[in-house]
């Protein structure tokens, strides 16, 4: 298998200046005897999938859909040469190794961003299948990008029921696209561009179906360092009842090059010169965790990408705007 689609290798000074901060963690939570969530947190790629099927089925999947993530050669060299079209070829693979694993009897969610770099400029490529999500906090507002891919979705957009009550509808777990299993197998993608101060916060089902989205917010806000956001998401959603795997990954962007190639409104710390590329790379995290293993309680630190310090929050907003009225 070919795991080296074309691409042009960035050269050092060229690429905008961005620093990323991130934290990440997964509880199995209080009802769950397995965790099937999976998730990948390595710059540029920071994605959470959740795995269905049973007798362990849905962890080989959700494995299987952030390993195929984790062979982009991107990760290795922290290049932002990712396209939709290079990442769709990724799922892809990953939808065919699942169903071969499975024989289709389990499948897996997936949402995240990949860290892109166009014209020179960052962007955020979200994408998504299934109903994790994946949200921003953005310039004081906040809002979810991706857009599930479930019945009650489907019931909100067509006005037979709000997005009130999908919260508590019967058949809300249901999706109606997933890799590995199903007919309907593309993802959607959006590319933004990175603001200064961006918050992304990447979940599965087990962290919105225990907190609203103004407690979300409500740490996302006021929680400075991603790791710590991460782990008080994380307690959160465990004091209120914890009834899934609970996945969450928080990735906080500064020194986010303007048109310029100079910083905005924070102070760069990566050297002016913009050799970012021979600065220490983060950490990479890729987990799944085995069978019969409680994964509860795993947690990343957090680590940074362009030699930016770890600098208290200046995105919090106590005036964010919610992207939906959920609970
Ligand atoms: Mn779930």
């Amino acid at each position: 298998m070919n795991h080296h689609p074309a691409s042009v290798p960035s050269i050092a000074g060229q690429g905008p200046g961005l620093s990323l901060t991130y934290g990440y963690g997964t509880d199995r939570g209080l009802r769950r005897e397995l965790n099937e969530d999976s998730y990948i947190a390595s710059d540029p790629v920071f994605a959470v999938a959740d795995g269905m099927g049973g007798h362990e089925a849905g962890e080989i999947a959700s494995g299987l859909c952030v390993r195929a993530l984790a062979a982009m050669p991107q990760l290795a060299t922290g290049e932002r040469s990712i396209t939709a079209s290079v990442l769709q070829q990724y799922l892809v693979r990953a939808d065919n190794s699942i169903r071969e694993a499975t024989g289709a009897r389990a499948g897996t969610t997936l949402t995240g961003a990949v860290v892109v770099e166009q014209m020179g400029m960052p962007y955020w490529l979200v994408m998504n299948i299934g109903d994790s999500r994946t949200y921003r906090l953005s310039q004081g507002r906040f809002e979810q990008i991706s857009v599930d891919h479930s019945e009650v979705q489907e019931l909100v957009d067509a006005g037979e029921i709000t997005a009130q009550e999908a919260t508590v509808h019967p058949r809300r777990h249901v999706v109606t696209r997933a890799l590995g299993t199903g007919d309907e197998t593309e993802a959607d993608y959006w590319l933004l561009p990175v603001e200064e101060g961006d918050r992304l916060l990447v979940c599965s089902d087990g962290l919105t179906e225990e907190l609203g989205d103004e407690e979300i917010l409500g740490i996302l806000s006021t929680v400075a360092q991603p790791q710590d956001a991460v782990d008080a998401l994380i307690q959160a959603a465990l004091r209120s009842g914890g009834r899934d795997n609970i996945t969450a990954i928080v990735v906080d962007a500064r020194n986010v090059a303007n048109d310029d190639g100079s910083g905005t409104t924070a102070p760069r710390y990566a050297s002016d010169d913009g050799d970012e590329v021979t600065l220490p790379r983060p950490q990479a995290a890729v987990t799944q965790p085995l069978p019969g293993q409680d994964a509860a309680g795993a947690s990343g630190h957090a680590a940074t990408a362009g030699g930016a310090g770890t600098e208290g929050t200046d995105s919090t907003s106590e005036d964010g705007e919610l992207g939906d009225d959920r609970r």
